[in-house]
């Protein structure tokens, strides 16, 4: 049902509309009338709610006429809550930044405007349709250069987004960041966005998602033209989550804005969970765009940095609880024990505080150890080794693991061999190229082409889907 509902969808919608919002929707269960369908943010959740779910009833209906019900949930998304059930962050914050849409300006900002620019200012007080194009996602006031903590692993990329807060001139460009999750990427392109539009430039804050959802809006509301411009008007755009733009059409025009702002001497910064060669959805040339210009990374905080990001963290909170107070063997045991990533240190900060407001009980390393268990537990996930990924395989399918690597294109060994880069795509770190180099140097369309296959294949062969999760659970992952 859903393969035929997901094709008249792309029919209807067209093939640019349907996959920046559908390609990453998946059916988890459907039964008893209603259809569990799982997206991977909040934000594609509640557009699809907006906009598509009518639609989405009626085909499916149409396909199956005991369907009553269609639910959304955001894939993993029960992480790093509160220990208590319902319970509010218990730090004021910001709205996470990128689920509200507001204009990113400033009063100094529209000042240097009249006097730098003087491109007519887009009715932005006044939105006509929504889609003047100036609109970018708001900023976390928590998140500026002051509250970074530096160390080895984010020296460099903390560096170069310090020159492209305060530079005059156009240094690197542009400047594409990459770490996976947790590890400061939002932060810093937030800081960067905070310091230059208090320097007075003009400045586009979005995630990939809302440079879609712009671009699209823009494009049914036939004011594309009005939001590619306004977007050449900008003096900085940030892009983050790049690894969410998808569709030929959204692409085809992030590459143009990026060769005008970059051939005009504005400063784009991107940030991704991978480098550019791994940006899957991209064609070739948006990659070495991407690439072409600095590329740095941030890698996992060591125990020192993990320290130094809590102790950072407690001094902010104790600026509005004032009696808030961790030992600091507790605060040695969370940086030792629970994840690697800023959002684990946080999440684990937040559950010590809840408690700690909603019992009235000091935190100490019993408590600690008890509330945080769970985030303990899973602080260091096996590590799963592409030798293992090998090993087990050949071991299953019976074929030796010269054969895997070799070039042979017998039957008996492809599907195998499919499999194993499959499985160290899945569940491996490593980039499509590595992978290639680790399986007698293929190359990475290769592996690519390999993980595609046994995606697909997966979700139409559920003896395959039972053998996928067997091998992962021989992996122990
Ligand atoms: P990413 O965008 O890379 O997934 P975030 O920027 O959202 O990560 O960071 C997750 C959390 O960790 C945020 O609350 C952020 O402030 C915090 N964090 C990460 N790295 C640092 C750091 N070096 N100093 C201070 N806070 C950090
Ligand atoms: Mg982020």
């Amino acid at each position: 049902h859903w393969t035929r509902v997901k094709k008249r969808l792309r029919a209807e919608l067209g093939e640019d509309v349907f996959t920046s919002w559908f390609a990453r929707v998946d059916l988890e269960d459907h039964s008893d009338g209603t259809v569990r369908l799982s997206v991977p943010t909040r934000f594609l959740k509640q557009w699809i709610q907006s906009h598509y779910r009518e639609r989405l009833m009626g085909l499916w209906k149409h396909e199956c006429d005991d369907v009553h019900r269609i639910e959304l949930t955001v894939r993993g998304a029960v992480r790093a809550r509160p220990a208590v059930g319902g319970v509010a962050r218990p730090v004021p914050a910001a709205p996470r930044a990128a689920q509200q849409i507001k204009l990113v300006e400033s009063p100094v900002a529209a000042r240097a405007e009249t006097v730098s620019t003087g491109v007519a200012r887009p009715a932005a007080a006044t939105p006509r349709d929504g889609s003047d194009g100036l609109e970018g996602a708001s900023l976390d006031p928590k998140y500026t250069f002051d509250s970074f903590v530096e160390g080895e692993s984010n020296a460099l990329a903390l560096a170069a987004a310090r020159q492209v807060a305060t530079a005059a001139a156009v240094t690197f460009n542009p400047l594409y960041i990459h770490a996976s999750v947790g590890l400061g990427k939002t932060h810093l392109m937030q800081a960067v966005a905070s310091a230059a539009q208090a320097s007075g430039r003009r400045v586009l804050y979005l995630t990939a998602e809302h440079f879609m959802y712009r671009f699209v809006a823009a494009l049914k509301a036939q004011s594309a033209l009005a939001f590619k411009d306004t977007l050449r008007t900008i003096d900085l755009l940030l892009i983050d989550d790049m690894q969410f733009l998808h569709g030929k059409q959204v692409q085809q025009e992030f590459c143009h804005t990026l060769n005008a702002l970059i051939d005009g001497a504005r400063q784009v910064v991107v940030a991704a969970d991978r480098p550019p060669a791994d940006l899957e959805t991209l064609d070739d040339r948006m990659r070495s765009r991407l690439a072409g210009g600095l590329v740095v990374s941030i890698s996992e905080p060591d125990f020192g940095l993990r320290r130094a990001i809590l102790t950072n963290r407690i001094d902010s909170v104790r600026r509005s609880h004032a009696t808030f107070a961790v030992p600091e063997a507790v605060l040695d045991y969370v940086a030792r024990h629970v994840g690697n990533s800023g959002r684990d240190l946080e999440g684990a900060l937040n559950r010590l505080i809840a408690h700690n407001q909603l019992t009235n009980q000091p935190v100490t390393q019993e408590m600690a150890e008890a509330t945080l268990r769970d985030l303990v537990r899973n602080a260091e996930p096996r590590r799963v080794k592409i030798e293992d990924i090998q090993r087990i395989v050949s071991k299953h399918y019976n074929v030796s693991k010269a054969d895997l690597l070799s070039a042979r294109r017998t039957r008996t060994i492809v599907r195998p061999r499919q499999i194993a880069m499959y499985l160290a795509k899945a569940l491996t770190p490593r980039s499509l190229p590595e992978i290639g180099r680790r399986f007698g140097n293929r190359d990475h369309t290769t592996v690519l082409h390999a993980v595609r296959k046994i995606e697909d294949l997966a979700r139409s062969d559920t003896a395959l889907a039972q053998e996928l999760d067997l091998l992962k659970r021989m992996l122990d992952a």
